[in-house]
């Protein structure tokens, strides 16, 4: 069932007309009467595509991947210096944000929805939006987030062209997406994001030699590069797509590798946790950052 907040800031991806529900699996367009279905708790607002190397990956990471999510989100403490850097868009948005509540929250690109869920420990939005382009992916997601009783509404959509009024979203989110597009396109999407949202946290690999240094280590064990097309971004420049239309920048930090090989296994590197200097292992370590915008 759609909740009826969530349907009146919907709109029809083919012609942008608003949407009526006609029965808890199937809403029609008010202007050109299209109907769109919801298909195992997740609501197809796009044409089915061909599976990609995401639906691959996805479909092959499967139950694996959500127990090892889940397992990771139940166990580690949200007020750890790990969790803070590892997901340092939530510490920076819990920072700013300072318990003002968040009525409408999007994810473009949510994957397991491992990222949303992480969010959730210390920002429960009241509405939350799981958006990807890949049904295995969404599949995983509603099965983590069921886990964890939190409820969403999934959607199947395009990132270009979403399926969303105008500055209905109170956050939305991006974890690793720009990266995997070409500039044109890149600009695309920010700006697709941009006209829904108030608030926008991006979170992407940064151009900085540590991320290149990961990537020659991963690409010679794996015998490839196993995360599909990726053009990581200087902050900068991100920053200036951003600001091109109409966002200033809020909060700023990064996500180092050093956090992330805490976060691997945080039994076993309870003694790397001690030493965690998190200044230093940004020098050295520097891989994603995280930037928060605000119209
Ligand atoms: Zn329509």
């Amino acid at each position: 069932m759609l909740k009826e907040e969530i349907l009146h800031i919907l709109r029809c991806p083919a012609c942008a007309g608003q949407f009526s529900l006609i029965s808890p699996e199937k809403i029609t367009c008010r202007s050109c009467q299209a109907i769109y279905n919801q298909e195992a708790g997740i609501w197809l607002l796009a044409k089915k595509q061909a599976d990609d190397v995401w639906d691959i990956s996805y479909t092959q990471a499967g139950q694996d991947a959500l127990n090892y999510f889940a397992a990771k989100l139940q166990k580690v403490n949200p007020d750890s210096i790990v969790f803070k850097s590892y997901y340092v868009f939530v510490e920076l948005l819990y920072q700013h944000l300072k318990g003002k509540k968040v009525k409408n929250y999007l994810d473009i690109g949510c994957g397991s929805g491992s990222y949303s869920l992480a969010l959730t420990k210390k920002i429960l939005p009241a509405n939350i939006i799981l958006l990807d382009y890949s049904l295995p992916a969404l599949r995983l997601a509603r099965d983590l987030f069921a886990k964890f009783n939190i409820e969403c509404s999934l959607i199947y959509a395009d990132a270009f062209n979403l399926p969303l009024i105008d500055n209905c979203i109170d956050l939305s989110i991006t974890s690793g997406l720009f990266e995997h597009f070409q500039e044109d396109k890149q600009k695309l999407l920010i700006k697709e994001e941009c006209r829904v949202s108030q608030y926008v946290s991006c979170h992407l690999p940064g151009n900085f030699w540590p991320y290149w240094l990961y990537r020659f280590v991963v690409t010679m064990i794996n015998r490839g590069w196993p995360f599909g097309y990726e053009q990581p971004l200087k902050p900068k420049q991100t920053l200036s797509f951003f600001q091109d239309n109409g966002l200033n920048l809020v909060a700023f930090g990064y996500h180092n590798l050093y956090s992330s090989i805490i976060w691997s296994n945080p039994d076993k590197y309870k003694f790397l946790e001690k030493l965690y200097f998190q200044p230093l292992a940004d020098f050295f370590s520097k891989y994603e950052y995280a930037q928060i915008f605000k119209k």
